[in-house]
């Protein structure tokens, strides 16, 4: 009995601070892994053990949740949930008198379980309207932060990556270990207008009475840029301007700020920062500064350019305007539970910082329901449930000539968000305008229906 006090007491302490995994999996001579699970107790990873004593981590979902439970393994490592929740997965909460009671047989005691705030169902649903495109879904829920799906594809099958390892890792062109969702950094496209539209908001105080005259292309010395299709919009104001996505109008604004406060929207927006979350990510950048020539701040001001961004970044923006202005911290474990369901400890929803005022949000996700009812959005008008969004087609270059990336953030229950979402599917033909929006509203329909 003293030296289980000693194991679970002291050194428990002991490895609790530490960051290493190596360290951590001293645990695993103690304890048979514990599992993971969705927010129903689905079962996204176990560990199963064979008559022999033969461990064996199994994924019951195979690819479905590759990139964001991740894997574990002895040769190959760790990401994911696997990896940042290890020290949970190897930690048992078993019942005192069982853990005494297996210390005497010499068996191992079971880890505790980690209750994911993901929904098996609702990140089925987006597996499958993504369906053979390469891109990413983030969903979470707009009040609290929970992260309820998160997709990227291509994808792997955690339950035979030994075998697959070599190809998986030489596989360049669609690099399918790579968590778009969080690690892909991708031109914004026009959702970006989202960030240009509150920079103008906060640097004309008349914003509400801008007007700008269309023709479906605006130059400035010798850059011209042109609307989607070369449409020509005619007379807009800042709402329609942002309904329609009018290029030229966005270039004619990015052509009238002040850089430097351009600057600070965007930090303010946690550009070229810091992002909270618990898995591994990518920082986006915004690149203007004050020798930017009028090229790149026309480019920027309607999301090309050297703008960077991921799909979890746009989602966690959105976030913060279905909110209010304040993002909620996202957060993926909803609690810790030992094997037989007991409860360890739970983590409850807590603000992050206010990105923007509430009257800037209100005004965003005023803009951002135009989209839906009037503009490039309209798609998701008319479902059994409201929505508010912005569209993004983003243009890149590839030797074989111009593809495009297509965007969709925004948000559902517009006058009490409820989900929040970002889809991006890459490299599609010219005729990507509406596809990630459509897949949007697939996904959605099935949470819905
Ligand atoms: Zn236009």
């Amino acid at each position: 009995m003293a030296y289980v006090i000693y194991f679970t007491i002291v050194r428990a302490s002991t490895f609790v601070n530490s960051p290493y995994n190596q360290r951590q999996d001293a645990f695993a001579e103690d304890v048979i892994r514990g599992n993971i699970t969705d927010r129903n107790g689905n079962v996204l990873a176990q560990t199963n053990v064979a008559d022999d004593g033969t461990e064996t981590r199994y994924y019951p979902y195979g690819s479905l949740f590759s990139h964001v439970v991740g894997y574990s393994d002895p040769d190959l490592g760790k990401t994911g949930l696997e990896s940042v929740e290890n020290f949970e997965l190897l930690t048992s909460n078993a019942f005192f008198m069982e853990k005494i009671q297996n210390e005497f047989n010499g068996a191992k005691d079971q880890g505790d379980t980690v209750v994911t705030t993901l929904d098996a169902d609702l990140q089925q649903a987006a597996y499958n309207a993504l369906g053979d495109n390469k891109g990413a879904v983030v969903i979470m829920e707009a009040d609290t932060g929970k992260i309820l799906t998160m997709v990227s594809k291509p994808d792997f099958d955690p339950n035979s990556l030994a075998s697959d390892w070599d190809y998986l890792n030489s596989d360049d062109e669609n690099s399918p270990l790579l968590n778009r969702a969080t690690n892909g950094s991708y031109a914004p496209g026009s959702v970006f207008k989202i960030v240009t539209t509150l920079a103008y908001m906060r640097q004309n105080s008349n914003y509400a009475s801008y007007s700008y005259d269309c023709q479906g292309s605006i130059t400035q010395g010798d850059v011209t840029i042109r609307c989607f299709d070369s449409t020509v919009h005619g007379l807009e104001d800042l709402r329609s301007s942002f309904a329609n996505s009018c290029n030229s109008s966005f270039a004619n604004i990015g052509l009238n700020l002040d850089i430097s406060g351009y600057q600070d929207t965007a930090k303010d927006l946690l550009f070229n920062s810091e992002l909270p979350g618990v898995l591994d990510y990518t920082k986006s950048s915004f690149a203007l500064d004050k020798n930017s020539d009028t090229a790149e701040i026309m480019m920027t001001a309607m999301g090309q350019g050297e703008t960077t961004v991921s799909p979890y970044h746009m989602a966690l923006i959105t976030q913060a305007i279905a909110n209010g202005g304040t993002l909620m911290e996202p957060y993926l474990v909803d609690s810790v539970t030992n094997y037989t369901g007991t409860e360890v400890r739970r983590n409850v929803p807590k603000s992050y910082a206010r990105l923007m005022t509430s009257e800037e949000a209100a005004q965003l996700k005023d803009y951002m329901t135009a989209v839906v009812n009037e503009g490039t959005g309209s798609v998701l008008s008319g479902r059994s449930y409201t929505a508010a969004g912005k569209t993004g087609t983003a243009e890149y270059s590839l030797v074989d000539g111009e593809r495009t990336h297509s965007w969709f953030v925004g948000f559902t229950n517009v006058d009490n968000p409820e989900l929040v979402i970002s889809v991006i599917t890459e490299g599609s033909d010219g005729s990507a305008g509406g596809k990630a929006v459509s897949i949007a509203g697939t996904i959605l329909d099935s949470y819905y229906n």
